[in-house]
């Protein structure tokens, strides 16, 4: 049934080379295009220490992230009063699931018998997702280069100034754009609000109608798109290239994103550390990561192997519909191929993770650091979805269960360590869109496909 291989309907040949030609010489890429579930070891692997001296980035730059988030954290507090508790730094729980561990041990056989934890992204403050790392951190860094310049400020100012009428008359007079899926023109449209910048948020034909209701609600400028979210980015940067006073936020290759992202991963260092959970080389840890267009969990992983070294392992997990950076690795294309050019439609419930093509920045950065990919039915995400509410009372949005999936994937040797899925996203979804996830993970549906 589901061996049929769909054509490839984007173009007769990929980088050259016709579809038969591509399965002769990566074979996985039958399961990919035959939407089966699929899980794949990446032999590039290298040791954290050499795989990070191959990358342009390092812990200088994450360093500067997590300063620069330090000096605005008073103008956060003052300006998103929820983030009071932790003074202005936008940070979220980290939990342990026994009874999700438990749940998941009965529905797939034994995946694993060490903890399993939860990093609530779902639930930092501001916008409810992780992209309240990598879009905030990027809009803070373009409002503090512009009131620098400006000599409207000092780096050793209190940043609170910047809620004050001069700040917001500088940067009403700037734009920012962005093209999203939902989610990073939701953190970046409430942040750039916040500050007085005009934002432009481009909208794929995946966004959610609540989250661009919230956004015009704000006073953003919301461009619907009928396209998916290559087709919003191209538009987008071509908005922001017509006025030098636009910063474009550019998802598919953006320093400051990856940067932002990486933070998390010292400050999960320490969350771990007051948990009494030990990391190392004889108590390993695995961290489970949604991939979109790899720029989230691209700059977590990078600050993982920056902070654990050796002792953690990332996986990536992406639907089957979208698996844009495991072609991309495997093939070798990275940004070079879509998925629609092996046929696969880009459509998912994963609206977060429903992205064709991957990041040119994040794939070419973290190929040697991240132990595997796999991807994900949408069944089994909304599957997961209700188990995760049903065991731990704990609601997440469809994207963010493709960590929940990757946990069941590790290879035997890795069943004894430490779990940790990273949800993504779910905290501002709505009553009702929660209720008709539920429900339709309650319509009986075939088992998804998996390979071997
Ligand atoms: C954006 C997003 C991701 C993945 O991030 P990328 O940078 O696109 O890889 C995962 N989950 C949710 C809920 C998201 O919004």
């Amino acid at each position: 049934m589901h061996d049929a291989i769909p054509g490839a309907q984007g173009q007769a040949t990929i980088a050259g080379r016709g579809v038969e030609d591509w399965l002769r010489s990566h074979p996985l890429l039958r399961e990919l295009m035959a939407l089966r579930e699929t899980t794949w070891f990446n032999p590039a692997l290298q040791p954290a220490t050499s795989a990070l001296a191959g990358c342009a980035l390092g812990e200088a730059d994450v360093d500067e992230a997590a300063r620069r988030l330090q000096r605005f954290a008073p103008w956060v507090a003052r300006v998103f009063p929820e983030t009071a508790p932790r003074q202005g730094l936008i940070e979220s729980p980290l939990r342990r699931l026994p009874a999700m561990r438990e749940a998941l041990r009965q529905r797939h056989g034994a995946p694993h018998h060490g903890d399993l934890w939860v990093k609530l992204d779902s639930h930092l403050p501001i916008s409810g997702s992780i992209k309240a790392r990598g879009g905030i951190h990027e809009v803070l860094q373009q409002a503090e280069s512009l009131a620098l310049a400006a000599g409207l400020l000092r780096p050793d100012d209190d940043y609170a100034r910047l809620a004050d009428a001069p700040a917001r008359e500088l940067f009403a007079a700037h734009r920012i754009a962005v093209a999203s899926t939902g989610n990073l023109g939701l953190s970046i449209g409430i942040v750039g609000a916040a500050l007085g910048f005009q934002v432009s948020v481009h909208m794929s034909a995946d966004a959610r109608e609540w989250k661009k209701r919230l956004l015009r609600e704000r006073g953003v400028r919301v461009v619907e798109h009928a396209g998916d979210y290559g087709a919003a980015v191209r538009e987008g940067r071509d908005e922001a290239a017509a006025d030098p006073r636009c910063h474009f936020v550019d998802d598919e290759n953006s320093r400051q994103l990856f940067l932002g992202y990486a933070v998390a991963a010292r400050r999960l260092r320490d969350q771990l550390d007051e948990a009494g959970v030990r990391v190392d080389a004889e108590h390993p840890l695995w961290v489970h990561l949604p991939c979109g267009v790899g720029g989230a969990p691209g700059g977590v992983a990078f600050g993982l192997k920056l902070a654990f070294g050796d002792a953690v392992h990332c996986l990536f997990a992406e639907p089957t519909h979208s698996p844009c950076m495991l072609l991309g690795v495997y093939t070798g294309l990275h940004d070079a191929v879509s998925v629609q050019d092996f046929g696969i439609d880009n459509r998912t419930i994963a609206d977060g993770l429903a992205v064709g093509r991957a990041s040119a920045l994040v794939g070419r950065t973290v190929q040697h650091l991240v132990d595997g990919y796999c991807t994900v039915d949408d069944a089994e995400l909304l599957g997961l979805l209700a188990l995760l509410d049903r065991s731990e009372g704990l609601r997440l949005e469809p994207s963010a269960l493709a960590g929940f999936a990757a946990c069941t994937r590790v290879p035997e040797s890795a069943r004894a360590a430490t779990h940790l899925a990273w949800a993504t996203g779910g905290g501002m979804v709505p009553e009702a869109e929660m209720r008709a996830y539920l429900d339709a993970a309650n319509q009986p549906r075939p088992r998804p496909a998996r390979a071997r």
